[in-house]
């Protein structure tokens, strides 16, 4: 497959010609070549994305753009089974998960907000004098939209849909690693009518089309999903143009089991909450609470809960857990695993697999104490840290312990 940026509501090349390539997590081998987009093609978006707000998008009445938003979601439906399957080859991620939640909550995204679209209203506001003083809620303009490849075509959906049905335009900077299904949002938002120029999607790296974004003096806001160490990074960046920011970053979010609980069902959902698209979520159940009287039997079950998850082929009906996205994020991945054990974890089950898929079995360990990395730092993988606890002040403790505040 080949791919270039949408601008300007057609395919356009980089302005250097540079293209990247993506492998197929599954087997390593090249899926796809994009465009590698860099300052150039990011001015070009910005531009386009401009003359659209002040044109074509600004003459289109609240109630006109909720129909158009809504009709997104609904052309998404009709595409589903063909979006499921790109966005599981590109990322790894099991296709029935795909089918089941990333494209439908897509879908359900541009639906939810299409209602929004012309119901944003000002205030009133009693002053001293004989004045009316009102507020009036306008668009901002050109959004920069920078997303993870973890959910890419769901995340890309969260921020153009509120962005489109508050009346601005947006340019999209997807993650390098998946971007096809975000491209596809290109010809979905034409087909419901919004026009040209409205999204504008470049593809490339961080450093080389992210940033000039951010950077951008056209770009009123910035609205980012990613890593905490990047979220910083353009945060500060941000500050040279006063941009407005959004930022969700990285976890490494508990879940806490007492004595009393129904241990079946809160293994599986332990299980679940950190091997779900194997792991790469920022609210990932990465650390596991278990009051010590029970231990033994949650460990039990969390166990059989885990070898009944079916790792392999993301296209296999029955698949449960996929590849990861990279080769550099499974060596990451086991760098953990490495130095887990290292600092005297021991490894209940899993490790990194063979082959040329970039595949992590599920990975349990136990024994885990508070200063170990593997109980602060994010892996945003398949890797599941255990820890005991004796009264309620020490599980809220220990939950608390973290810099990290997301789920
Ligand atoms: P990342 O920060 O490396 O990349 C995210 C995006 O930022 C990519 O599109 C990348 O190209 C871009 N980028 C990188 N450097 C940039 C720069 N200097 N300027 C502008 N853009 C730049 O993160 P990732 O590896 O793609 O995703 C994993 C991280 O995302 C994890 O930490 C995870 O917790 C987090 N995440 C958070 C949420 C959430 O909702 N809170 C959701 C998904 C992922």
């Amino acid at each position: 497959m080949h791919y270039q940026h949408w601008i300007d509501g057609r395919w356009q090349p980089s302005a250097s010609n540079l293209t990247f390539d993506t492998p197929e997590p599954a087997t390593g081998a090249r899926l796809a070549t994009l465009a590698r987009g860099d300052a150039t093609d990011v001015e070009r978006a910005v531009a386009g994305a401009k003359a659209a707000f002040h044109g074509a998008w600004s003459r289109v009445d609240p109630h006109e753009r909720a129909r158009i938003i809504w009709r997104i979601g609904d052309v998404i439906l009709e595409r589903l089974e063909e979006l499921a399957v790109l966005e599981a080859r590109d990322g790894g991620k099991p296709l029935a998960n795909a089918r089941a939640i990333d494209i439908p909550r897509a879908a359900e995204t541009f639906h939810y907000f299409a209602g929004w679209a012309d119901k944003l209203q000002g205030d009133t506001i009693p002053v001293r004098g004989p004045y009316l003083n009102y507020t009036v809620r306008e668009p901002l303009g050109v959004v920069g939209a920078i997303t993870p490849w973890n959910f890419p075509f769901l995340l890309a959906a969260r921020k153009i849909a509120p962005a489109l049905a508050c009346g601005n335009t947006v340019v999209l900077k997807p993650a390098e690693q998946a971007s096809l299904s975000s491209l596809e949002l290109g010809p979905i938002l034409k087909a419901a009518g919004v026009p040209d120029g409205v999204l504008q999607i470049v593809t490339g790296f961080g450093a080389e089309a992210g940033a000039p974004l951010v950077d951008h003096p056209g770009v009123a806001k910035i609205s980012f999903t990613g890593g905490t160490d990047t979220g910083k990074r353009i945060m500060r960046a941000a500050a040279g143009t006063l941009k407005k920011v959004s930022l969700e970053l990285g976890g490494k979010s508990p879940n806490i089991i007492f004595a009393d609980a129904d241990l079946d069902a809160a293994a599986k959902g332990a299980a679940r909450a950190v091997f779900y698209n194997q792991g790469e979520i920022c609210t990932a159940g990465s650390r596991l609470l278990v009051e010590r009287s029970v231990l033994g039997p949650v460990l039990e079950r969390l166990e059989a809960a885990t070898r009944a998850m079916v790792v392999g082929d993301p296209m296999q009906s029955g698949t449960g857990i996929g590849p990861l996205i990279s080769a550099e994020h499974r060596d990451r991945v086991a760098g953990f695993i490495g130095r887990a054990e290292a600092a005297g974890a021991t490894r209940l089950l899993g490790g990194v697999g063979e082959g040329a898929g970039y595949f992590v079995h599920p990975t349990v360990f136990t024994g885990v104490g508070p200063e170990m990395e593997l109980a602060r730092e994010e892996v945003f993988g398949p890797v599941l840290a255990v820890m005991a606890f004796d009264t309620l002040e020490e599980a809220v403790a220990l939950a608390d312990a973290t810099d990290y505040g997301l789920a």
